[in-house]
């Protein structure tokens, strides 16, 4: 029986999904895992266990390959032409519309988002099957010219099985961003949502099978990084893993690539990006936006503001504001729709309380915040909003990802100053800048070392754009055109007209 907030209710559907034995999904059967094992998913708002989960060890992650290597062989790539392809990836989404409560539901449950939050997820999920579904019938190879009578060109072709490891803190948009791309481009898949979040994957395969996807086309294995990741990554038969998660794992994976088939790897990895604040921008605006970019999803989110500088003149009016609206924002169990739901896990609770000490040891300033939340809130893994004052940038908390709600904020004195704060990270993934000045804006974005820059906003995302991270934070972009270069090889066709 799951415990619900008073007056809450969840869908039939929801109940009817948690109530039943949750397997593994290969070949377009549901199969228990081949050890037997199962570990349990907890929600986060109050430490109840939700659903014991299948634990994918190496025999069934062969299972899983070989079920996409024959679907791919003999019923995916070329067989099914392109616009079939389209048509079965729009009907996934049509499902998904259908199924919308459902999957909020389980988001909110696994994770803890706040419901509404969950839905902007799902309907994120939803609007990524649907551009990459468009592109299936897109996807082209060129004619070069070449000295002599030859005729020369490429074909843009699949890899065949690609291995897709995902996070936690967008379960469903996160499957999104690899599925789609990697189907639309003709691949078979074998998925591993993050243990933390198992159920929406495992929900979604049962809209894949009733879309009409030919069997093996998607595989969902659910386990954790050990053994279930690695047994992926090691993998002699899968052709490419791609993969979003923390940097020290990324690497783990390129190491596991390198020392298998030397599969292709696409990472994208932590971040602890810069909101640079000038005092001429338009400080309303900027402080809705902060206090979002600095606590979405409860600060679990790798593109967050984590870094904030503020240009002298306007600091202390800039960090007064921020103090307030972020000891208003509401937090409690995602299903009541508060502004911050709890941290995933215990684990994550701990990491975080862990680098709030330890910003406290190094002598930055605690603003606000700093602690677990007690009372009614005692049983999940809540956090108040924190936020730290410094004035050096080679703390540990100024430089590591923390992925908690926690920020830093520094003044700064001169643009040239900000830049090269905002570089002092060995991530990449993101930046923002706000000012009036346009040529002051472009200075900055050109000078920044980030795969994506705002300019006058944060957090802004659509599937035709590409993302990926600078530096330490990945190795290639996904969305809009450049996940199809992740997701296919090139093949140079020569003709000799003589
Ligand atoms: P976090 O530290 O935020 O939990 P991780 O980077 O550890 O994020 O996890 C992201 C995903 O990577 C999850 O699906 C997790 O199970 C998986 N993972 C963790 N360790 C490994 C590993 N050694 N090999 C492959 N996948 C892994």
């Amino acid at each position: 029986m799951i415990q619900l907030p008073t007056g809450i209710q969840l869908q039939e559907k929801t109940l009817a999904f948690l109530a039943k034995t949750q397997h593994l999904f290969m070949g377009g059967e549901w199969t228990a895992p081949a050890e037997g094992q199962y570990f349990p998913t907890l929600n986060p708002a109050n430490a109840e266990v939700l659903a014991e989960i299948p634990l994918a060890t190496s025999p069934d992650i062969d299972q899983a390959v070989a079920a996409a290597r024959h679907a791919f062989q003999n019923h995916w790539h070329p067989k099914i032409k392109p616009a079939k392809r389209s048509q079965l990836i729009h009907k996934l989404a049509d499902l998904m519309q259908r199924d919308l409560p459902i999957l909020m539901e389980l988001e909110t449950l696994d994770n803890g988002k706040p419901l509404n939050k969950a839905k902007y997820d799902v309907l994120g999920a939803i609007n990524h099957f649907r551009y990459y579904a468009g592109w299936a019938t897109k996807i082209e190879g060129t004619t070069i010219p070449v000295d002599g009578h030859k005729l020369v060109y490429t074909l843009r072709e699949p890899l065949g099985v690609v291995g897709l490891i995902i996070p936690w803190n967008f379960p469903l948009m996160m499957a999104a961003w690899k599925l789609a791309p990697a189907l639309a481009c003709g691949n078979c898949c074998v998925l591993k949502p993050a243990e933390q979040t198992p159920l929406s994957a495992l929900y979604l395969c049962n809209l894949i099978q009733e879309a009409g996807f030919p069997a093996g086309v998607v595989n969902v294995v659910t386990g954790p990084g050990v053994p279930t990741g690695e047994a992926i990554s090691q993998h002699m038969d899968i052709d490419k893993v791609s993969f979003t998660g923390s940097t020290v794992v990324g690497r783990k994976i390129m190491t596991a690539a390198a020392s298998s088939n030397l599969k292709k790897v696409s990472l994208e990895l932590g971040g602890k990006s810069p909101n640079v604040i000038f005092a001429d921008a338009d400080l309303k605006a900027v402080s809705q936006s902060a206090l979002w970019s600095s606590f979405y999803n409860t600060g679990q989110e790798c593109t967050l503001g984590s870094r904030l500088y503020v240009e002298r003149p306007v600091y202390e009016e800039f960090i007064t504001k921020l103090k307030e609206q972020a000891e208003q924002l509401s937090i409690g169990n995602g299903l009541t729709n508060p502004d911050l739901g709890p941290v995933v896990s215990q684990k994550q609770l701990d990491r975080v309380l862990n680098y709030i000490q330890v910003g406290q040891n190094e002598g930055a300033e605690l603003i606000t915040g700093g602690e677990r939340c007690t009372g009614a809130l005692s049983d999940g893994y809540f956090l108040h909003p924190t936020i730290f004052g410094h004035t050096n940038d080679d703390l540990q908390v100024v430089q590591e990802e923390i992925f908690g709600p926690v920020v830093v904020v520094s003044p700064f004195d001169k643009p040239e100053e900000a830049i090269s704060r905002a570089n002092h990270t060995r991530y990449g993934l993101a930046a923002a800048v706000w000012t009036q000045d346009i040529s002051k804006a472009h200075r900055f974005a050109q000078a920044t070392q980030a795969g994506t820059v705002w300019i006058n906003g944060y957090d802004l995302f659509d599937p035709a754009v590409p993302f990926g991270g600078h530096k330490e934070s990945g190795i290639g972009a996904e969305m809009g055109r450049s996940a199809i270069d992740l997701y296919t090889q090139e093949k140079s066709v020569w003709v000799n007209l003589k």
